[in-house]
């Protein structure tokens, strides 16, 4: 991903919020203060879990480029050979799923499909 690219993003996943939430309230003008919160935070763990993933790949891009030495079998310490992206999927802390391209590789002493530590 190059530099930039993730806040452009963001930044137009933010715009949809703002003009998403608008456009509920005049279609809901009696929305109560709790359906006015769902609402809301609804649209934000959309931006929240891009946020996450975006960033979270940043730094695991940071930790491959380190070098070969680095990416080893957390099990056996083999040398690992990189099988090029995977998605993963992980659980955030409000249980939303959030999916990432992540590097994988193999461990060529074990056989242990592993991700980059993070
Ligand atoms: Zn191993």
């Amino acid at each position: 991903m190059k530099k930039g690219k993730a806040e452009e993003e963001w930044k137009k996943l933010s715009d949809e919020v703002i003009a998403g939430t608008s456009a509920w309230r005049e279609k809901h003008p009696k929305a109560t203060m709790r359906e006015i919160e769902e609402e809301v935070d609804q649209r934000l763990s959309v931006m929240r879990a891009r946020m996450i993933a975006d960033t979270a790949m940043k730094s695991e891009m940071a930790e491959w480029e380190v070098g070969e030495k680095e990416a080893v079998c957390p099990d056996c310490g083999g040398e690992l050979q990189k099988k090029g992206k995977k998605k993963r999927k992980l659980q955030s802390r409000e249980g939303q799923e959030i999916e990432l391209d992540r590097e994988y590789g193999i461990c060529l002493k074990c056989g242990h499909g592993i991700f980059p530590p993070r």
